[in-house]
């Protein structure tokens, strides 16, 4: 259990667990700790002891309701007494020494309840040679490096950053013009009368999209016991294969050869996640400018309204990619208050970033600014550092912590999603729908109080995960019903536990 840390915490009267209430009669009672097992202690000696239960913060939300709801109406009987913003700073045999917001008092005491929560016994773990998934063993490092040099290569190789790059002449087969790191796309390219475009965008695509299928059809076989996770799988691999490679690549590059192309990537992909639609507007057919503009502007909140953030877990494609390729790192999210509050900061800042270059690019066609966005935007942050940091910090970094489009449709969605997942009453709070969210959203905390979640008090981006490794089937897409979870429920868990 954790410890208080304080001086007198080694006494006999200090506690962590409480076994039989029935124990402790007339007694002062301090019970410290915010949680369900600080508020279970307090309520179940509070009709005959003197209860005063210590929290560190300004209000209580972490215990479920009905146990909060028991609290205050207790408090409001007078029968415990909450300490807000208060923390004990010493114990002795009749007192327990307090300090709220700097002013320190004593409360008469006969037995202290600790109830912080518990740590891992790492240093014990680790003696028997139990290694965390965390731990930063060389063998990691080296996994990072190796990870971060491939995914670096392919986006330098992408974007075309290699050209000029000469092997050595001893490596034969790489050297050439027609041969070379980027000469191959030239002549597959005539080999295949210009169907294909040169260049290397439509081979990164393939690359991509040959991973969406790969591991999608892999996460098809995973989750095929739940119809919703076949039905966006499905949609996901589509998505990339067909609307984000085939249509721009093949189809507008290659066999209509259009020269600007490259623009019906904006079908698919509003600002400001791509922006490019609007570099140098007066060559740009009409069509791709009319159809980015009102898929941005009025596109993004009409979806948002209805679907939330859906787009992220179905269509968009470095979604695609993360809940493909990336599946089987989404329990490595950052988690906590603190990364969350990052999502907020980061997401803000790259969109202040992106319209800034977006404006010096448009009041200036030749200004650095759309290096800049290709460089440090969609270069570094979205593709090097999005991709790498997969198998350490998840497979969502740079969807919560920087993508611009998130906190638009965020924004949005916020104040008039549809969309939502609701809880039952029968959460046996293992853990597991938290464990697996993507988005580092404390999801338990919601189910275990039978509290809808949608873009109002969560990131949520609809993927279903949660729904779907629920061992209890306690959550559901939009509203509750209970007949169709007495329905459901006969057929057990619809992802196998591991
Ligand atoms: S957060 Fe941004 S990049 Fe990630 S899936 Fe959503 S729109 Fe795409
Ligand atoms: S809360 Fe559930 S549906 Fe929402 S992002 Fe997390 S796992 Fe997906
Ligand atoms: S997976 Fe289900 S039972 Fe487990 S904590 Fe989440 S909602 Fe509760």
């Amino acid at each position: 259990p954790r410890r208080l840390r304080i001086p007198g915490e080694d006494l006999a009267k200090c506690r962590t667990s409480l076994s039989d209430p029935d124990d402790f009669t007339d007694q002062d009672v301090v019970v410290v700790g915010a949680g369900d097992v600080a508020a279970e202690i307090a309520l179940a000696l509070a009709e005959r002891n003197r209860v005063s239960l210590l929290v560190r913060r300004d209000k209580i939300d972490r215990p479920k309701q009905r146990n909060r709801d028991a609290l205050h109406a207790l408090a409001a009987k007078g029968k415990i007494k909450i300490h807000y913003n208060t923390s004990p700073k010493a114990v002795t045999e009749q007192e327990v020494a307090i300090t709220c917001k700097g002013e320190e008092s004593t409360l008469k005491n006969d037995v202290v309840f600790c109830a912080l929560g518990s740590d891992l016994p790492l240093p014990l773990l680790r003696k028997l040679g139990i290694r965390m998934e965390s731990d930063w063993t060389l063998g990691r490092m080296a996994r990072l490096v190796g990870f971060l040099a491939v995914v670096l290569f392919y986006y330098l190789w992408k974007k075309e950053f290699l050209k000029g790059f000469v092997f050595p002449e001893s490596w034969g087969f790489w050297t050439g013009d027609s041969l070379g790191l980027y000469g191959w796309t030239r002549t597959v390219s005539e080999w295949a009368s210009g169907v294909l475009p040169a260049g290397p965008s439509l081979w990164a695509g393939a690359v991509y999209s040959a991973l969406v299928l790969v591991f999608g059809l892999g996460c098809l076989r995973k989750y095929r016991g739940d119809p919703f996770q076949r039905k966006r799988y499905i949609v996901v691999i589509i998505s990339q294969v067909l609307l984000l490679w085939i249509i721009p690549e093949i189809v507008f590059q290659g066999i209509l050869a259009l020269a600007d192309g490259w623009r019906s990537y904006g079908l698919v992909i509003p600002a400001p996640l791509y922006v490019w639609n609007f570099k140098d507007p007066m060559s740009a057919n009409l069509f791709w400018l009319v159809w980015f503009t009102v898929f941005s502007f009025i596109g993004v909140p009409l979806y948002s309204k209805f679907t939330g953030k859906m787009y992220c877990s179905w269509v968009c494609g470095c979604g695609c990619l993360a809940e493909t390729f990336g599946d089987r790192w989404r329990h490595l999210a950052p988690r906590g208050r603190r990364a969350r509050a990052w999502e907020n900061f980061g997401q803000w800042t790259i969109l202040g970033v992106v319209a800034c270059f977006v404006a010096l690019g448009l009041a200036n066609a030749e200004s650095t600014a759309w290096t800049w966005q290709e460089l440090l935007v969609d270069f570094l942050l979205a593709g090097v550092i999005g991709v790498a940091a997969y198998p350490f910090w998840g497979n969502r970094i740079w969807c919560r912590f920087l993508c611009p489009l998130s906190r638009v449709m965020h924004a949005v969605a916020g104040n008039t999603s549809q969309r939502k997942i609701s809880s039952g009453a029968h959460c046996i709070e293992c853990g597991l729908c938290s464990k697996y969210c993507q988005m580092g959203i404390p999801v338990m905390e919601f189910a275990k109080n039978a509290q809808p979640f949608d873009n109002a008090n969560s990131s949520c981006i609809q993927c279903g995960i949660c729904v779907s490794v629920c061992p209890v089937r306690n959550l559901q897409h939009m509203e509750w019903d209970e007949d169709v979870w007495k329905d459901t429920v006969r057929n057990g868990p619809m992802v196998p536990l591991k």
